[in-house]
């Protein structure tokens, strides 16, 4: 799950990992009465959506006067953001943050991440602040220094100072910085994060080591015990498909092709995905009902998948394992009933009960074509699109 910027400082305040003052607002009027409670002459207005690049896209604006404040509030409230992240159909403008604008020296990186080669958390830095890391990874990777950090022993202080000092961290600020990245580990640690990353973290004119920007993700699995974070949740920024997917308990990531895909397991829809794409196909989506698939799931399913205007077929792979051929059989029937479908349907069943299940397929009346095999399922629904 991911939140947005004034939510991550939020959490951020309670830990003591700094942060310029700031204010949400929702309207207008509510930016301008943010900024009056704010100090300082010069008053950053940012616009909240789920994604980076704001800066670059006219998302974040220095205003030196309340009036400045409410003609940004005004420009930026309603407007679709196009940024680098947002996709070329962009995210409307639906909150705002007004925060204090501060004196920037120098802008670095800091992001802890979960490294999946070394099964540990790391913490990375650079002195490249404010542009993308990713391409600071491309060009002078030599510019990441990173520290790999021990679970039983957590970030030490040691690491930190060396983390400060590679990337060149004034040396009486460097206590500072120190202090802010051990809080920003303990808040990535105790808020089960999957990804916080500072970009840019500044050094201020009056001595101060802030983060001015914040993005944090959270692993889906640890919600259950973060309440206050899921709080944070705003649906206007998620996929209304996924969203509606997640009501159901059902594994949906809608993607840009033209083949909707229903599989139970999370593997056999990577490799049905695989397997469409090898036939020349694009998968609209990756969706995975789980083991227990009843009539209700699978026609729900089947809803979400048809929501999606660019669906012009679908390729439904279930192994029954746990389920039988035939109830799924029978789901599949169902669903198809209920939904009203007019696009090609490929079937391909495999496990218990198989036969009797593609004997309640064939007898349906309806629409729908049988495969053996996952070749001939995927190679079925690719000519039958085309
Ligand atoms: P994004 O990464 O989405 O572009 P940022 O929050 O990183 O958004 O803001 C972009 C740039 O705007 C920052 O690199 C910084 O230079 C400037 N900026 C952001 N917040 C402030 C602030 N409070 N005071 C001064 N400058 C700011
Ligand atoms: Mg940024």
């Amino acid at each position: 799950m991911n939140i947005h910027e004034y939510q991550a400082k939020e959490i951020f305040r309670k830990y003591g990992v700094a942060v310029p003052n700031g204010r949400v607002a929702f309207s207008v009027d509510e930016a301008v009465e943010a900024a009056k409670e704010l100090e300082g002459d010069i008053k950053v207005v940012k616009a909240q959506i789920h994604a980076g690049g704001r800066g670059k896209a006219g998302g974040v604006k220095l205003a030196k006067n309340l009036d400045e404040v409410r003609t940004y509030a005004e420009d930026l409230l309603g407007k679709t953001l196009v940024t680098h992240q947002t996709g070329p159909e962009g995210k409307e403008v639906k909150r705002l943050y007004i925060e204090e604008g501060c004196d920037i020296q120098k802008e670095y990186y800091v992001g802890v991440v979960l490294d999946r080669a070394t099964n540990r958390v790391v913490m990375m830095a650079s002195e490249e602040g404010g542009t993308e890391i990713e391409e600071v990874a491309a060009k002078t990777p030599e510019k990441i220094f990173k520290e790999v950090i021990d679970p039983v022993t957590g970030l030490t202080p040691f690491q930190a100072r060396r983390l400060a000092f590679n990337i060149n961290i004034p040396k009486e600020l460097v206590g500072k910085a120190v202090k802010f990245m051990m809080s920003l580990y303990q808040v990535f640690v105790e808020k089960d994060c999957s990804i916080a990353e500072i970009n840019p973290l500044v050094t201020t004119g009056d001595g101060e080591v802030l983060a001015l920007d914040a993005k944090l993700n959270f692993d889906d699995n640890a919600l259950y015990r973060q309440k206050d974070v899921l709080e944070y949740r705003d649906l206007d920024e998620e996929d209304p498909k996924e969203v509606e997917a997640s009501k159901y308990d059902l594994s949906y990531i809608s993607l840009d092709g033209n083949i909707g895909c229903m599989v139970n397991g999370a593997g056999l829809a990577m490799a049905t995905m695989d397997i469409i794409k090898h036939y020349g196909g694009e998968p609209a989506n990756f969706l995975d009902v789980g083991g227990g698939a009843t009539t209700e799931k699978v026609t729900e399913a089947f809803k979400i998948i048809l929501s999606d205007s660019n669906v012009k077929g679908i390729l439904v792979n279930i192994f029954g394992g746990i389920m039988k051929c035939d109830v799924i059989a029978e789901g599949v029937v169902e669903a198809t009933k209920q939904v009203g479908l007019n696009i090609p349907l490929v079937v391909r069943l495999e496990g218990t009960n198989v036969d009797l299940g593609k004997k309640i397929l064939d007898e349906s009346g309806l629409n729908i074509t049988s495969a053996d095999s996952m070749a001939d399922a995927a190679e079925k629904i690719v000519s039958l699109v085309k």
